[in-house]
Formats: structure tokens, C-alpha cells, sequence
């Protein structure tokens, strides 16, 4: 029988989902060959909230992607609301943007079949092996294998990496997703994320006749979907009532997972199965784009430990955000006040923002931090 591997590449990437197509493109800027396999087909959909923010825009920029327009939707800032309390902010730089997870899927395809990927499509990967991974029982040699299959990620357990991790406990870290389209267009330029007693519901505009609405929750028990949610959102339910469903409702677990180490050997990890934070930030992607720049030049230069030590660095904002939006999440009566704060001094909620997507100095973070301290002391 005639291998579908006849030669040995450089790196063998499973999953081409947004972090491993982003890996593949980063070590094809080196010159390294790259196969990528996933066991899906092409365009590949996944529940999302489907918001990448500027800090993601750039970082795709960074590895020569740019959105083509009309493929996405700008959004210009962030509007939270809670029981009847809004804030808002604009990004204090560049723009964000909504995006239907195939459109973006299609994007980072066209660039790695540029940059000159090898993908396979429909081809699962089965395992590892001492001189690369299994396709379907198959032989693919490889220098290094790198496991972009998500946050249920074989890879990591077949590289004994799951036995690395931080946080042990998967039930406290769980949280439970579900997104569907509507037929609508978008009321307004920002991002909005409206927070309930048991749940947070985000509004990301799509197209201009279109927004992606996102549940998570975190009660296994509640079994909350998104129809019982919008009850507990009136004005939204108002919005939506008469909006036909673009899409059906399709549900994901997102879990905050911290790994002491992401690569052994050859193996090493990017995207959602290297860890990852509570969908809430909205930094997944990001998180996922700005790995893969930097395993693209640490594949390049054979330098796994620097990836390792970057990959700890990058992470730290975003889980720090998770942490005080989880917190906000779980008590509602510190979530009214800051609502109030950020309700009448719009400056603190941009200087949570500016921290959010990365601008700004560790001081003006500092700062920003003080002030909001102060203010809810006050409150
Ligand atoms: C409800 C929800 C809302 C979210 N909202 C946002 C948001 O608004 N903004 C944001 O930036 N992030 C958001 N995220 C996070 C974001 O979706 C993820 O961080 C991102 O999808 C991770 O990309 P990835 O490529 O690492 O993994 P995935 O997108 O999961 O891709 C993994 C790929 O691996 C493939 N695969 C798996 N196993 C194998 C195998 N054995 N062989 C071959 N292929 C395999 C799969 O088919 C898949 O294509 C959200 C997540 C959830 C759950």
C-alpha cells in the first residue's frame, strides 16, 4: 500500500481548528513543512461568542492575516449589563471585530493553503508514536507534533501531559456554553454582555443582519438553554422575539485548565489543549493566535523551553481577567456595585477595558486597579 506520508515533515500539527491552522502558518513563515490533519470537514463551526478583539486582530496581523471586509462585523467597545445598569467602553485602540466562526475558519484555511499547509480533512489522528503521530493507524513522521485538538485534547493525554495540571478540580472549573444566530440586525456597535443570577449572555454583532448569542452558565443541574435564559433578560427577549434563528443551537464545555507543562519530547500543546481561560474573556482566540506566533518561532529555533516559559507569560492577563469576571459573576451583590461604578465614572470601566485587551503599562493598571478599589469603598 502507498503511504500518505512518504517523507518526514518537520511538524505534524493535529487539529486544524483556529489555533492549530494559526501554528501551522507561524512555522510555515520559518520555511519548516508542516502536515496539519483534523478529523472534521472544512468549514468548521464551533460554538463561540464569536468576538475577536483588537489584541486578536493584531496578533493574526502579526502572523500576516488581515479580515477581508465584509467578512466580519466591527464592533468599536465593550457594554455590560446588569439589572438594569449599563457601562460601556471603546477599546482605547484598534478594532474588534464579530465573526462567524466558518468565515474564520475559511480565512485561516485560504492562508495555510497559500503559506503551503499540507491539510487532510476527514483524518483523525489515533495516536502518537516515538517518530510522529498515527492517522488513522498510519505512520506520519515528523520532528515535532503539535496537539491542536481542543479542549478535550487526546494529545495532551497521550503525552502524560494531563498529569501537569494546576487546577485539579474539573468540576469547580467547568462551565457550560451554547450559542445560536438570529436574524437581526445589530442594535448597536459594541459588544454586549448582559449578566443574570445564573448566567451571562453575550450579544456579538455579526453582520449587519445578523448577531451571535452566547449562554454560559455554570450549574450542570440547571440545564439552562438558551430559550429558559432570555427570560431572565427582558429587554433582549424584546430584541429577539420576532428574529428568526440563523442557526441551532450548539453547545460547548469551556474550562479554566492550567498546565505546569505544555510540551514533552517532540509533543507539545497549543490553543485550547494547552489549557485555557473561562470563555467569558473572550480571549480564546487570542490566547490561541498569540501561542502559535511564538511556537512558530520556538519550533524554528528547536527552543521548546522558551515556548514553555512564553506560553506561562501570555496566559496571566487573560486568567487574571477571568478570575474578577467569574468573581463578578458569583456574587451579584459586589457585581451591582461595581456596575455602579463603572456606571458613573466610565473611566474605570475603560481602564478595565484598556487591561482587558493588553494596553496600557502594569502602572496604569495599577492605577486602574486602586481607583476601582477606591470607588467601590465608596459606593
Ligand atoms: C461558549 C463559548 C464562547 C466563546 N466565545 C469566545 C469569544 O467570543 N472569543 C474568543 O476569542 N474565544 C471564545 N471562546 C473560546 C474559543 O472558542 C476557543 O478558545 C477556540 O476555539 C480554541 O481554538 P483551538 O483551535 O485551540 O480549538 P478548537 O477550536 O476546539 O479546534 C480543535 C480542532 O481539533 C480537531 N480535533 C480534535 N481531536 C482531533 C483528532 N484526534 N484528530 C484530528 N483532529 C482533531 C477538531 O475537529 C477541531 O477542529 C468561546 C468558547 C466557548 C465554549
Amino acid at each position: 500500500m502507498v503511504s500518505r506520508f512518504p517523507n518526514p515533515v518537520d511538524v505534524f500539527v493535529v487539529g486544524g481548528g483556529p489555533a492549530g491552522l494559526a501554528t501551522a502558518i507561524a512555522a510555515r513563515r520559518h520555511g519548516l513543512s508542516v502536515v496539519l490533519a483534523d478529523g472534521a470537514v472544512p468549514p468548521i463551526d464551533k460554538p463561540c461568542g464569536e468576538g475577536l478583539m483588537p489584541d486578536g486582530v493584531e496578533a493574526l496581523h502579526q502572523l500576516g492575516i488581515k479580515i477581508p471586509e465584509g467578512e466580519a462585523y466591527p464592533f468599536r467597545g465593550i457594554r455590560f449589563v446588569s439589572d438594569g445598569t449599563k457601562a460601556e467602553a471603546a477599546f482605547p485602540r484598534g478594532t474588534a471585530y464579530g465573526i462567524r466562526r466558518t468565515n474564520l475558519h475559511r480565512i485561516l484555511l485560504e492562508h495555510a493553503a497559500a503559506a503551503g499547509v499540507h491539510m487532510l480533512w476527514q483524518a483523525a489522528v489515533t495516536g502518537l508514536h516515538p517518530e510522529g503521530a498515527l492517522v488513522a493507524g498510519e505512520l506520519a513522521r515528523a520532528r515535532w507534533v503539535v496537539g491542536a485538538d481542543g479542549a478535550s485534547s487526546r494529545v495532551r493525554g497521550w503525552a502524560k501531559l494531563d498529569r501537569h495540571e494546576l487546577d485539579t478540580s474539573q468540576e469547580k472549573n467547568r462551565r457550560f456554553g451554547f450559542r445560536r444566530h438570529y436574524r437581526v440586525a445589530p442594535w448597536s456597535d459594541f459588544m454586549e454582555l448582559h449578566w443574570g443570577r445564573h448566567c451571562q449572555i453575550y450579544v456579538t454583532p455579526v453582520s449587519r443582519e445578523e448577531v451571535c448569542l452566547a449562554l454560559i452558565s455554570s450549574s450542570p443541574k440547571l440545564r439552562l438553554r438558551i430559550d429558559d435564559a432570555l427570560g431572565e433578560f427582558p429587554e433582549l427577549c424584546a430584541r429577539l422575539e420576532d428574529a428568526e434563528h440563523a442557526s441551532s443551537e450548539r453547545g460547548a464545555i469551556t474550562v479554566t485548565r492550567r498546565l505546569r507543562r505544555v510540551y514533552r519530547g517532540r509533543t507539545v500543546l497549543v490553543g485550547d489543549a494547552s489549557g485555557g481561560v473561562d470563555a467569558i474573556t473572550g480571549e480564546g482566540l487570542c490566547l490561541g493566535f498569540r501561542q502559535a506566533a511564538l511556537l512558530g518561532d520556538c519550533l524554528a529555533s528547536g527552543d521548546l523551553a522558551h515556548y514553555q516559559k512564553g506560553h506561562r507569560t501570555l496566559i496571566r492577563r487573560p486568567a487574571r481577567m477571568a478570575r474578577m469576571m467569574l468573581f463578578m459573576a458569583k456574587h451579584s451583590h459586589l457585581r451591582q456595585r461595581t456596575m455602579q461604578v463603572f456606571q458613573s465614572s466610565p473611566r474605570s470601566f475603560a481602564g478595565m477595558l484598556a487591561m482587558h485587551v493588553g494596553e496600557g503599562s502594569a502602572r496604569d493598571h495599577i492605577s486602574s486597579g486602586i481607583a476601582l478599589g477606591w470607588e467601590l469603598l465608596k459606593a
